[in-house]
Parts: structure tokens; C-alpha cells; sequence
């Protein structure tokens, strides 16, 4: 048996989690974190009693207590960011799957990789933000950080029985979003609903507004450095519209290796919790033959600022990644808001990355200090404070 715990168990990851802990037998659900959504939680707890459970929401408080109460559940409750790391280090869990939104997951990340499970990492802001700090920890640690994002799984899986010195690129693929093709005029009448509306995925808001502004491809760009231990020019974005190859390694022999799915996140989550392993598919089978046409191309990088915007932050390395994840995060939490507009977005992120150049060297107070900092800085630029 292997015991998992979910630190954000209720959003579209965590969720897709439990459907693959449903149809697995060795898999054991010992711990579980929500943020505010008590309707998760209590079908959670109904289904699989997990041991411990957080509630992270301190205004949840009192809901949680008598949710708890009312079902009876003899298990352990905590709160914020505390119930958060202690479910993150429970002692008899294998395995933390980070399926919150945000780098709110540092924290909790770091303290689990102290306590020895492997991470399971669909959380992306921690390695935009920290990278290097959570990669050294991992070493330090001997703990595994297995990717969950489709990319990075997809990567993982062509460099099975490759050594790092064979590998000549990367190549990471982008579904290009909702509004691939369009120009940088229209991107002035871009509207939430138009924003939230991704063609090939169903995610949480902040990733789908990202994969639209194709910021969500800039994270995973540096997300990748990190897992993988390559260079930015070594890293290359194609995109692909019908999101099928989910990312390529191009080897020394110019052989390349791609892996290919239905565009169903159940196979990456399968995977990385089996890993080494591959058990019966939970996901749903890939028909190329329907398909039949698979398509590639050049990114359109001067619509898409925020992938470039990556890339520069990625090089000039130190905290700018962190810098340019929290105006990222801050903005776009503006923008579902309805506080700033569309193409604002990207345009805040590159100034608060200008103005945030030189902050010395990284640590884990650092990007910390730097997070509160730069959305202060957003949010007192768009009047908010
Ligand atoms: P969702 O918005 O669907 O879910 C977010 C989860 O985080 C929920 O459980 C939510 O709790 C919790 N949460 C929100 N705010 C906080 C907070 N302040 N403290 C602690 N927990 C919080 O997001 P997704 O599942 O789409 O994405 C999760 C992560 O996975 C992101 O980093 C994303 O980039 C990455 N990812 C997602 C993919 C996808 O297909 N969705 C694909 C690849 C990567 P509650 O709902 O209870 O408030
Ligand atoms: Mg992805």
C-alpha cells in the first residue's frame, strides 16, 4: 500500500486524483486539503475517510468544525497554513500530490521534501518561484519531484532510460489557447468569459487565463529547466493545436521521442503516482486514426508577450522567475476581478520585472518577502490598495 496525500484536493487536479485513486487498489488516501469549497470535503470524507484532513480558508472555520461533527468523521482537522504542512508531512505518507493553485504550495512543498515524500507536482508556481531552492532540497532529501503537468510528464516518460548528457532539447508543446492566430489589437477586446473558455482542456480558472495569455506555457518553460536540468536555449515552444504529442526530447542522434495521449490530465496523475510503474488506463484512449492530421508552428511570441517575458526572467535567473510569477498571479486575480483589463496583464508583469531587477541573491524568505512586495506593487499600481 502507498499512502497519498492531496494538498488541494477540491480543484480540477485534486479532483481528477481521486478518479484515479478510485480504480487503483494499492493506493491509500490518508490525507486531504481544501481551501474553501465544505461540499468537496464532505463528499471526500463521505467516500474515503481519509485520517487527516485541512481546512485552509481560516474564514471556514466554525463550517468545518460542525461539517466535521455532523459526519462523524473521527479523523484529524486543522487549519491554514499549519493544517496545510501538516498534511503535506504526515508521517506514513509516501507520496504529496500539489494540486493547489498558486505558490502558496511552497511552503508546504518545501516542508514535505524535509520530511522525505516524493512530490507529486502538478503545482507549478513552487518551481517557477524557487526552482532552484525546491531542486537542491530534493537532492539533499533523495526525494523524487514527479511531474504532473502534461508536458513535463510527457518529457519524463521520453527520457526513461536516457542519460542527461544524450539529451539535445526540449521541446514543449502549446495548445496556442483561444485566441492563437489572433494579433495584438485584439487582444484590447478580450473579456473574461472569452479568456475562460480554453478549446481543448477543462482546468481551473488561473491556468486557463494563463494558457490563454500563453504565460502558462512561459511557467512551464522554466518549469522544465528546473526538472530537467537544461539550459533556456536548449528549451523550445511549438505550438499544436490539437494537443495530442504533449511534449518531445530531441536526443544527440537528432532521434526525437514524443509522447502521445488524449488530452486527459487522469494519465499524467496515473503515471507520476505509479511511477515506475504503468497500471490499467484510467484516461481515455487516443484514437489517431479520427484524428487523423496533427499540426506544428512557430509561437506567435510578439502577441504572446508573457512567453517571451518568460524566457528573460528564466535567463536573468536569481528571483526575476519569482517576481514575474507573483505580478503574474496578483494580475490575474485582477483581471477575474474585473479590476483590470485583458492585455494589462502581461503589460504589469514586465514592469514589475523591471523594477524588481536587482534584489540580490535567492532564498526561501526571499521570494517570500519579494511575493508580498510585488503584488503590493500591482495592486497599488491598478489603485487596489
Ligand atoms: P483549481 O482552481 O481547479 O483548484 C485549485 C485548488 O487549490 C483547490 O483545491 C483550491 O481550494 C485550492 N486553493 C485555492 N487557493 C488556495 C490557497 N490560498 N491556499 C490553499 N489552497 C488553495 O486549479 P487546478 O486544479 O486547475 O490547478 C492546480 C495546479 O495545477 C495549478 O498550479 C495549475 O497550474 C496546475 N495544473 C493544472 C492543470 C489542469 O488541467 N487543471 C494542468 C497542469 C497543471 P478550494 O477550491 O477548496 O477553494
Ligand atoms: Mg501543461
Amino acid at each position: 500500500m502507498k499512502n497519498i496525500a492531496i494538498i488541494g484536493a477540491s480543484g480540477s487536479i485534486g479532483t481528477q486524483t481521486l478518479e484515479v485513486l478510485r480504480s487503483e487498489n494499492e493506493l491509500l488516501l490518508t490525507g486531504v486539503s481544501v481551501h474553501s469549497n465544505l461540499e468537496k470535503l464532505k463528499e471526500i470524507i463521505m467516500e474515503f475517510n481519509p485520517r487527516a484532513v485541512a481546512v485552509t480558508d481560516e474564514r471556514k472555520y466554525k463550517e468545518a468544525i460542525e461539517l466535521t461533527q455532523a459526519l462523524r468523521f473521527e479523523g484529524e482537522l486543522s487549519f491554514g497554513t499549519e493544517g496545510l504542512i501538516r498534511i503535506a508531512t504526515l508521517p506514513e505518507v509516501d507520496t504529496v500530490v500539489t494540486s493547489l493553485v498558486g505558490m502558496v504550495g511552497l511552503k508546504p512543498t518545501v516542508e514535505a521534501i524535509k520530511a522525505g515524500k516524493n512530490i507529486a507536482l502538478a503545482n507549478k508556481e513552487t518551481l517557477v518561484a524557487a526552482g532552484e531552492i525546491v531542486m537542491q532540497l530534493a537532492r539533499e532529501h533523495q526525494v523524487k519531484i514527479l511531474p504532473v503537468d502534461s508536458e513535463h510528464s510527457a518529457i519524463f516518460q521520453s527520457l526513461q532510460g536516457s542519460s542527461k548528457e544524450e539529451v539535445s532539447k526540449i521541446i514543449l508543446t502549446a495548445s496556442g489557447g483561444p485566441f492563437r492566430g489572433k494579433d495584438r489589437s485584439f487582444l484590447q477586446t478580450v473579456t473574461k468569459e472569452m479568456a475562460l473558455k480554453h478549446p481543448n482542456w477543462v482546468m481551473g480558472a488561473k491556468i486557463t487565463i494563463d494558457s490563454s495569455t500563453m504565460m502558462n506555457k512561459g511557467l512551464e518553460v522554466i518549469e522544465a529547466r528546473w526538472l530537467f536540468d537544461v539550459n533556456y536555449d536548449n528549451i523550445e515552444v511549438y505550438v499544436h493545436p490539437e494537443s495530442i504529442v504533449h511534449s518531445m526530447v530531441q536526443f544527440c542522434d537528432n532521434s526525437v521521442i514524443a509522447q502521445l495521449g488524449a488530452p486527459d490530465m487522469r494519465l499524467p496523475i496515473q503515471y507520476a503516482l505509479n511511477y515506475p510503474n504503468r497500471h490499467e488506463a484510467v484516461a481515455d484512449e487516443l484514437n489517431l486514426l479520427e484524428i487523423q492530421s496533427l499540426h506544428f508552428m512557430s509561437p506567435d511570441k510578439e502577441t504572446f508577450r508573457a512567453l517571451e517575458l518568460a524566457y528573460i526572467a528564466g535567463r536573468r535567473g536569481g528571483l526575476q522567475t519569482a517576481v514575474m510569477n507573483s505580478a503574474n498571479e496578483e494580475a490575474v486575480e485582477l483581471f477575474l476581478k474585473d479590476k483590470i483589463r485583458y492585455f494589462e496583464i502581461a503589460e504589469v508583469v514586465e514592469e514589475a520585472m523591471e523594477r524588481y531587477r536587482n534584489l540580490g541573491e535567492i532564498s526561501l524568505d526571499k521570494v517570500l518577502e519579494t511575493d508580498i512586495e510585488v503584488r503590493e506593487y500591482v495592486r497599488r499600481k491598478f489603485k487596489e490598495v
